[in-house]
């Protein structure tokens, strides 16, 4: 699934991927494929920052210790 370039997004019950919208705008926008998936995401560079992150299916990649979100 294809993602808008290196945009995190870190917010409890959303998908952490920006993607571009369906209307060939070109124009990014969040990600709102339920949420499937926590875990940490590195940032690129020195620092290696590490972000809490949610996840959708498809955008799994990247996830690092990613755990199903418990729907209970
Ligand atoms: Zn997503």
């Amino acid at each position: 699934m294809d993602h808008y370039a290196d945009a995190v997004f870190s917010e409890p019950g959303r998908c952490w991927r920006m993607v571009y919208d369906g209307e060939g705008s070109g124009r990014p926008t969040s990600c709102l494929e339920p949420v499937v998936w926590v875990g940490n995401h590195r940032l690129a560079g020195p620092k290696g920052k590490v972000l809490r992150v949610w996840s959708c299916d498809g955008h799994l990649e990247g996830v690092e210790q990613a755990e199903r979100v418990d729907h209970r």
